[in-house]
Parts: structure tokens; C-alpha cells; sequence
């Protein structure tokens, strides 16, 4: 069978991969001059940043990619265990530094933030542990079959109950929500339209950590193409997709400024919003914003709790942005690299909002690059951060990974439960099996 993969983000090139190693004939087709989406790296004046994730939850899913689809990750590039996976520094001048791998840790972090938090937490991650696997099992790793699916597993997909209301029921201290809904307002999610589910997300990081590559996680983006070449993947960049061809129900082909390329199946795994015949089918979703990124090189060293985290947030006050810092990429020797990620309009310039919050970089940014919701969208062909979360019914409106069309499939951020290398590695797992072998 000839697949058409449309997308060459992590997501399609998981797909790819697998299908290819399924025994398909596959074309991955990318706008872009090189693959990766927002898995990739950006090199100014001798700076590389990471674009987009530069720390991974749930390795195995990188790891099981790699397994089936030839030789292991480790033959390839080493993913890194993260200690600190999130440093929060809050406005009344307290922190937290959330650590993965260890609830007992976790319990003694939250605890130092005001007694009996640190049970409030735990309480709160421990009931999550069964819903992670009720939902694994029977909606992230194999297609959603109601005839298979455990009772349990579409009682929580169909159930009202958000995050926010969990988090009031949950917590004694808005803290602790701001911990726990910091992946998702970080993507643009209002926590009352997020289900409560998707909570698991704190269970996942404290049962196994977040991961990285030494040198910046973006660096992925190049393992995997080599693998796509391997598996003989017949990868067209800088060649954008227009529209699908659609007759009689089922998918014949996709439309580039080429030509047709006919396919027996496609995947799609951009935004499927950019497609005329598929705009129908989603009309009641839209596609999540994107943040202000500002790439900072900096000479010196980074402060020693910024350069220690994953991530550090750092939390405003009503009305001022929070600013997310990450430092995946590399520098020359005696500098550092800093990636400042916000929403919203800017209330100042970014070094001098960094100082006041206790990241003085004044006096030592020798290179900087803004990078606007605008440019970045540009850059990717749409948000990386997949489908706005408007409560439970966002599940069903979205495609993936089957579709109403015959023959067609979706991948990626827009077809899964949200965005993240988890998620959308898994979906290029649900349309190989979804296709099954060749
Ligand atoms: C700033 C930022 C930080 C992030 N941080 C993390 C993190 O720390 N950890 C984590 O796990 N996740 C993170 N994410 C999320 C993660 O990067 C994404 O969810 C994931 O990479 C999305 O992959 P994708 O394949 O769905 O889409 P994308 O990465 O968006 O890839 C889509 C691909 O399709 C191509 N394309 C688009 N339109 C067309 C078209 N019409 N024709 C042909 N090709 C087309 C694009 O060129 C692109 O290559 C972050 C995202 C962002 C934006």
C-alpha cells in the first residue's frame, strides 16, 4: 500500500517510520526545508537554540519509536534523565523545585511550601495513577475501540469534571494548581475547559522524570530523518500540501504545486483546519495560539537554580506575563543559551522583566532573537500545540486516528490529547496500528 504522510513534525515522522517498517511504500511530504516542526534547532551567531521541547516525559515513547523501527535509541543518541523537571518561583517569593521519579520527594518539596501541602499532593497524584492507566491502555496506545475499551476508560473520557474544578477540591493553596496546571497554561488551555483527566500529566511526572539529549532534545529532529532515510521513506521537503483529494468518501490523493501525488492511504498530521475538504470535518475546534519565544546567547553562566531545571517558571502578578526559561541548545565556551517563552502582550523588554524576577542577564545578552506567535506559526505551518481544549467534547471533534473519510488518518498534536513528544509520538503508533501491516 503507498501512504502519504503529510507532515514531517514528530508525529508524522513517527508514523512514517513505523509504517515504513510495516512494509508500506511511504512518502512524507514537509513545506519545510528540513523535518521536525517544532522539534528542531535554530543557529544564530554561533548559538543553537532549541525551537520547541527541549525535555521529553515518558521516554519509552522515544524509545519504543527507535525499537520498532530498527536499531535502538541508545545506538543513536543518549536521552538524559532531567533531576529538576520544573523550577516555579512564585509572586509572594516562594519556590518549589518539582523533581521527577519520586513521590517521597515531591511530598517533601510541597510540605516545605506550608505544612500539609506536601499530602494535599500526594493525595492528589496517587488517585491519579489509575486513571493514567485506564487511559493508556485503552485510548493512547491502541486505537479507541468501544467494544474493547474498558467501562472505566470511557466513563473518564465522557466525564464533565475539569481541572479546574479539581484543583479547587483538591488544593488548599493556589500554588500547588499552578504547579499542577502549568502544562497547560503554558500551551494556552483555560484550565475550566481542560477534563480532569488530563491530570495524569503530574502522575507521569512523578512516576518516571522528564529526559533530554546532551547538546539540546531538537536534536531528535536529525536522528530521526536519518532513520527515515533507513527505512527507505521517500521524504519530499519544501514541498507543501494545498488540499486532499477526496471522491466518493475516501481519500485518492493530496494536491501540491507538482501535482497529485496519489495515495492508497493518507496521514495527516499538520493542522487539519488548512485543508478545504477537511475544514468540515473540525469546524468545532480551533487550533491553540503560540507563545513570544526570545532566543537569548548570554555571555557567562546561567543563575546555577535556572541552569539546573528543565524548565523554570517564573510566575507574574495579575496582569504581568509569566515567563517560562528553558536553556536546551548550546553555546560557545563561557556562554550560555536561554529561551524565554511568554503569552499575551509584551508589558516590557524580556531582560529587563527577567531581572526584576531575579534573573539579572543585564549587560551580558551578546545575541537576541524575537520570535512572534506570528513567525512562529509561519515557521511551522500552524501551532505545534494542537487542539484548544473546550471540555469533553474536544476528544470526539477531533480527528485521529481514524476518520470519517475513508482512508485517511490523523496524526500529531492535532489528534491527540494534547501537544507534548508523548502524546504525539503515540499517535504515530495509532495510525500504524490503525493501518495495521502491509
Ligand atoms: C515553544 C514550544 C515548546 C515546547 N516544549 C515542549 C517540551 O518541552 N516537551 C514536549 O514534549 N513538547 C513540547 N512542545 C510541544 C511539541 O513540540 C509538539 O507538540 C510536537 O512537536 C508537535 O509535533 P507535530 O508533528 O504534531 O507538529 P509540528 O511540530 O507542528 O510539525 C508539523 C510539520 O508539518 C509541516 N507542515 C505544516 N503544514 C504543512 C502543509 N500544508 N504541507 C506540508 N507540510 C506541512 C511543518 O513544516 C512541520 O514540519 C513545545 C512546543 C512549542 C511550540
Amino acid at each position: 500500500m503507498h501512504v502519504v504522510v503529510v507532515g514531517g513534525g514528530f508525529g508524522g515522522m513517527a508514523g512514517a517510520a513505523r509504517l515504513a517498517k510495516l512494509g508500506h511504500s511511504v512518502t512524507l511530504l514537509d513545506r519545510a526545508p528540513t523535518l521536525g516542526g517544532a522539534l528542531g534547532q535554530l543557529t544564530h551567531e554561533e548559538f543553537t537554540f532549541d525551537t520547541g521541547p527541549s525535555t521529553t516525559l515518558l521516554p519509552a515513547v522515544v524509545r519504543d519509536l527507535f525499537r520498532k523501527s530498527g536499531r535502538p535509541l541508545e545506538r543513536e543518541v543518549e536521552l538524559v534523565p532531567v533531576e529538576v523537571i520544573r523550577e516555579h518561583r512564585f509572586t509572594d517569593g516562594t519556590s518549589l523545585s518539582l523533581t521527577g521519579g519520586s513521590r517521597a520527594a515531591q511530598k517533601h518539596a510541597f510540605e516545605a511550601l506550608g505544612a500539609g501541602l506536601g499530602s494535599q499532593w500526594v493525595a492528589y497524584v496517587d488517585e491519579l495513577g489509575e486513571v493514567w492507566e485506564r487511559v493508556r491502555k485503552d485510548y493512547l496506545e491502541r486505537p479507541w475501540d468501544p467494544a474493547l475499551a474498558h467501562r472505566d476508560a470511557a466513563a473518564l473520557l465522557k466525564a464533565r469534571t475539569t481541572l479546574a474544578r479539581t484543583f479547587r477540591r483538591a488544593f488548599g493553596d493556589d500554588r500547588l494548581a499552578l504547579v499542577a496546571g502549568h502544562p497547560f497554561t503554558a500551551e494556552g488551555h483555560d484550565l475550566a475547559r481542560v477534563p480532569a483527566w488530563l491530570g495524569t500529566v503530574s502522575y507521569v511526572e512523578q512516576k518516571f522524570g522528564a529526559w533530554t539529549v546532551e547538546g539540546g532534545l531538537g536534536g531528535l529532529a536529525a536522528v530521526l530523518t536519518k532513520r527515515l532515510a533507513t527505512r527507505k521513506v521517500d521524504v519530499r521537503t519544501s514541498t507543501p500540501v494545498h488540499d486532499l483529494v477526496v471522491s466518493d468518501g475516501r481519500v485518492r490523493a493530496v494536491r501540491t504545486d507538482a501535482g497529485d501525488v496519489e495515495a492508497d492511504a493518507v496521514v495527516c498530521a499538520v493542522d487539519p483546519h488548512h485543508f478545504p475538504a477537511l475544514r468540515p470535518l473540525v469546524r468545532r475546534t480551533t487550533s491553540t495560539s503560540l507563545p513570544t519565544l526570545t532566543h537569548l546567547g548570554v555571555a557567562g553562566e546561567l543563575p546555577a537554580w535556572v541552569a539546573a531545571a528543565g524548565e523554570t517558571v517564573l510566575h507574574g502578578r495579575s496582569g504581568e506575563p509569566t515567563l517560562v526559561l528553558r536553556h536546551g541548545g548550546s553555546a560557545p565556551d563561557g556562554h550560555a543559551v536561554l529561551t524565554v517563552q511568554h503569552r499575551g502582550p509584551a508589558t516590557g523588554d524580556v531582560v529587563e522583566l527577567l531581572a526584576r524576577r531575579g534573573v539579572d542577564l543585564r549587560g551580558r545578552v551578546v545575541t537576541r532573537l524575537e520570535r512572534s506567535p506570528a513567525d512562529l506559526a509561519e515557521a511551522w505551518g500552524g501551532s505545534p500545540l494542537g487542539m484548544q481544549w473546550r471540555g469533553r467534547a474536544t476528544v470526539r471533534r477531533r480527528l485521529g486516528p481514524t476518520t470519517p473519510v475513508a482512508g485517511l488518518y490523523a496524526a500529531g498534536a492535532h489528534a491527540t490529547p494534547g501537544a507534548g513528544l508523548p502524546f504525539t509520538g503515540l499517535s504515530g503508533s495509532l495510525v500504524a496500528q490503525a493501518i495495521g501491516p502491509a
